[in-house]
């Protein structure tokens, strides 16, 4: 069997080496399943890995010895998060509720990759239902950080980032609702994009808070996010809040050479809370794209302060709603009780695991008749107020830089009985949703203690190219 370096591998070269025949799509799926059978025990990246993917390689490899419909992602294996549906396949948002729920249909950003000949490996592990930012609320135990075994992988989207981090899958799709591609992205040492809201339809998956949730790639370089943005990508009669993004994707215009007037909101975060390695890596990197010729100025963004306070109102308030379907009756697990009511208690208070519980009290409380002004739509006014703070800093620069999260990956079980302090890990990516404009996470170097640091850039709306482009000039200097 050909020797395949999957540390050294990305889309691109794999896709080069199939065609040329360095191997075949069965060989490469065969290498991944080889290292996903020696690690996955031990990282809990997986909760499945299908039984049918040598079939799968085998029908890329078909396509590929005929030269017909051979794609730049034909044969190549990915990994999806568990919250997206693939039909015939079970989809649990790493829950009780749904351990046994399986997909009736494609989601629409499956459907594409499907098309292309992809080879799904199987469903990464999550925090259940999408909440959470550690992988810690998984039903089915965390997943561990493939670069440290004693920290967490970030979340929710942890098992997607760990797969693509720990070389168990080339890319992966993820989820991102508050920071669940980027924030684990950071943690893994892997590229995250929470594309503009609207691009890549949600059709297929799990609703978590309709108005900020997004599905997105992750993949080891800026280029591997791009290729894969550009597949799933476009309007879907599906989804009536995408649409067709009507400019060229990086690769076919922007330019790597051109200059970026970056801006930095240092008074959100120089006020403490944000680890000492996180500043001085993040400095770091701004200083070589100084020295680069890109301008960086400091930006204003007053309201920013109000995003994670604002977020976790809307959030539960969105996710309560959402979450209500999982009555016992329509879908997933049925817990018998002496009457309807308490076939609904019962079924709820087993099956959600705490968390999601806490949320959707939460979510209720926000919504409730005598609370729903002073706490929802307040709320709702806020987030105006942190869309705009994006709007006036873009009209002076082309990109808004941060860290991507305030520390690198925790140890296991550090957040877990504070809430709080969990939820200060989103801390710079919730405000992105908020204000439905694009972001990505990309590597920047690594601690003393070799776990991975990242920068987060932001784009105006509709402009996901430019954070390609300067994705790209951020690797090459780092
Ligand atoms: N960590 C955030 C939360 O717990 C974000 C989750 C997400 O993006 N799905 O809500």
């Amino acid at each position: 069997m050909a020797e395949i370096n999957l540390k050294d591998l990305t889309i691109k070269k794999a896709h080069e080496s199939l065609v040329r025949g360095d191997f075949t799509a069965l060989e490469l799926a065969e290498a991944y399943l080889e290292e996903i059978n020696k690690r996955n025990a031990e990282l809990n990246v997986y909760l499945e890995v299908f039984a049918d993917v040598r079939d799968q390689a085998k029908a890329a490899d078909e396509r590929l010895k005929s030269g017909q419909d051979v794609d730049i992602l034909t044969g190549i294996p990915m990994a999806i998060k568990d919250n997206i549906l693939i039909k015939g396949r079970i989809a649990s948002s790493a829950s009780k509720m749904l351990a046994s729920y399986t997909a009736t249909y494609n989601a629409t950003v499956i459907e594409k990759l499907q098309e292309r000949g992809v080879v799904f490996l199987g469903r990464t592990n999550m925090d259940e239902f999408a909440m959470g930012g550690s992988t810690e609320n998984s039903a089915y135990g965390p997943t561990k950080n493939p670069h440290n075994s004693a920290c967490v992988s970030g979340g929710s989207s942890g098992g997607s980032a760990a797969a693509v981090g720990g070389n168990l899958a080339l890319a992966a799709l993820g989820s991102d609702t508050g920071g669940s591609i980027r924030q684990p992205s950071a943690f893994c040492g892997t590229v995250g994009l929470k594309p503009t809201y609207g691009t890549v339809s949600r059709y297929g998956v799990m609703a978590m808070a309709s108005s900020l949730d997004q599905i997105g790639p992750i993949g080891k370089t800026v280029d591997d996010a791009e290729i894969i943005y550009n597949a799933i990508r476009g309007w879907d009669r599906f989804d009536s809040t995408s649409y067709n993004l009507a400019q060229p994707a990086s690769a076919e215009g922007s330019g790597e050479a051109r200059k970026f007037k970056i801006g930095v909101p240092y008074s959100f975060f120089n006020q403490g809370g944000v680890d000492q390695a996180v500043l001085d890596n993040f400095n770091k990197m701004i200083e070589k794209l100084k020295a680069l010729g890109h301008e960086v100025i400091e930006v204003e963004m007053p309201n920013l302060h109000y995003s994670l306070a604002c977020y976790y109102v809307l959030m539960p308030a969105e996710a309560s709603t959402n979450l209500a379907r999982f009555d016992g009756v329509r879908y997933g697990a049925h817990v018998e009780g002496k009457d309807l009511l308490e076939d609904y208690t019962k079924t709820r208070g087993e099956k959600f695991g705490r968390e999601v519980r806490r949320r959707i009290m939460l979510g209720t409380y926000v919504l409730s008749a005598g609370y729903y002004d002073a706490y929802y739509n307040k709320a709702n006014q806020v987030r105006e107020l942190i869309k705009r703070d994006y709007t006036k800093a873009f009209e002076t620069v082309d990109i808004v830089a941060t860290p991507t999260a305030p520390t690198p990956a925790f140890e296991i079980g550090k957040n877990t009985s504070d809430p709080l302090q969990m939820y200060l890990e989103d801390i710079f990516t919730v405000p992105i949703n908020l204000a439905g404009v694009p972001g990505m996470s990309v590597p920047t170097g690594k601690t003393e203690t070799d776990l991975p640091l990242a920068i987060q850039i932001v784009a105006p709306w509709r402009e996901d190219k430019n954070l390609f482009a300067l994705g790209k000039i951020i690797e090459s200097c780092r």
